[in-house]
């Protein structure tokens, strides 16, 4: 699989994006705009062999983004005319039960994706905006949505679909979707790979903890059961998200607090968490003051190890047969204190721990289990832009 692709994540304040090469996974150029529609202006950082170019931008809309990008790689590089794009590919949040696979941008994809809005309002419409200024910018390249759910749409039925009224879940397309997609697939690929297995044949649970956290099982390369649900509010303890919670909390925080739909939402996303929990949300700070004594910060960080323990347990139910865990993203590349928390006491699922493999530092993927664990406990370095540079190229028959 070769050839160059432009890789677009564009959020609703933010815009990044990498130059890569598919075949190598080498990033020509990786960039980020800041603050697009800020008050106070926005931010370019383009960074190209290593060195970071940065600079005031005023970006207003997602257009004047995508107009700094361009003129950030007439100014520093690489030529986007020369360095041989064979596509741009975007990331899109929410691809509801219509798209298992990549797919194609044509104006009917891109009607779909704007009408999934109202499943993912805060990524979406972002989302859809991006395409749009892109594909004016590069009209004679193919453009590409990966969806952070297509992965997870294989998911049985027993597992997406929530025990409430059917009729009502219909008309509204409540069922789990999951997300993290991108990464689950590439880092259970990839955990394939280092078991010298094809991935038919092996059956992993994938950790990605990142600011965002989610669990996958994937059996034979396929996703099973996925922790984030409707949203990516489900399933584990995250940043700032509670993840899995009674309902009831939201009633009951409603009628006695008086708190209004809007108001509930952001306690449950931005102010829950480690971050509700302990005042920080960096899991970096978090370890730091749990080992300084710090109360609040031991519970947090022990309660957040306590969930991704019990999704070990349930999805080696689900799976059966578990061949490795993997940990992936910011906290699941980084941590040894929560890769140890997360499988303490696991041994009875035969999943042992090398303490001194956990502890030492490597940007490397690695196997971090003991020569007899059964389970093989491994870390994989995710990378998403690769991920849909590869499906990108995949959609285009490249
Ligand atoms: P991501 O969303 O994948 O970029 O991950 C962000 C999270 O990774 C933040 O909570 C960081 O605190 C965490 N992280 C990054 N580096 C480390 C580290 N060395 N140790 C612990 N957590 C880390």
């Amino acid at each position: 699989m070769s050839g160059r692709v432009l890789v677009v994540n564009s959020g609703s304040s933010s815009l990044k994006y990498q130059v890569i090469d598919a075949a190598d996974g080498t990033a020509l150029a990786v960039g980020l705009v800041e603050r697009i529609g800020g008050a106070g202006g926005g931010r370019i950082t383009h960074t190209v062999d290593g060195e970071a170019h940065r600079s005031d931008v005023d970006v207003p809309d997602h257009g004047a983004a995508m107009a700094a990008m361009t003129a950030a790689f007439a100014e520093h590089g690489p030529d986007l005319d020369a360095v041989g794009l064979v596509a741009v590919g975007h990331r899109v949040v929410q691809g509801g039960a219509r798209f298992g696979h990549s797919v194609e941008i044509d104006d009917d994809a891109l009607a779909i994706i704007e009408e999934l809005s109202d499943l993912a309002p805060l990524h979406n419409p972002a989302n859809a905006a991006g395409i749009r200024v892109a594909r004016e910018q590069f009209p004679d390249l193919p453009h590409v949505a990966v969806f952070d759910t297509a992965f997870h749409l294989t998911m049985p039925e027993v597992a997406h679909t929530y025990a409430i009224d059917r009729e009502v879940a219909e008309q509204h397309r409540i069922r789990r979707y999951g997300f993290h997609g991108t990464s689950h697939a590439y880092v259970s690929r990839e955990a394939a790979r280092m078991l010298g297995k094809a991935p038919e044949d092996v059956n992993v649970i994938v950790m990605h903890l990142g600011n965002g956290a989610s669990a996958c099982a994937v059996r034979g390369g396929i996703s099973v059961d996925t922790s984030m649900g409707l949203t990516p509010l489900e399933g584990l303890v995250m940043g700032t998200r509670s993840g899995d919670i009674d309902p009831a909390v939201v009633f009951h925080l409603s009628r006695t607090a008086g708190m209004s739909t809007d108001e509930i939402d952001d306690l449950l996303n931005k102010r829950s968490g480690v971050l509700g929990l302990s005042g920080r949300q960096d899991m970096r700070d978090l370890v730091e003051a749990a080992q300084a004594g710090d109360e609040a910060a031991s519970l947090a960080l022990e309660i957040y190890c306590y969930r991704l323990r019990k999704y070990v347990g349930a999805y080696t139910a689900a799976l059966g047969r578990v061949d490795a865990i993997v940990f992936t993203a910011g906290i699941g590349e980084n941590s040894p204190e929560v890769r140890a928390g997360a499988l303490a006491g696991l041994d009875v699922l035969g999943i042992e721990l090398d303490d001194a493999a956990n502890e030492a530092r490597s940007r490397e993927a690695r196997d971090i289990a003991t020569p007899g664990s059964r389970v093989r406990v491994l870390v994989v370095p995710t990378n998403e832009e690769l991920e849909i540079a590869r499906q990108s190229i995949e959609v285009i028959g490249g």
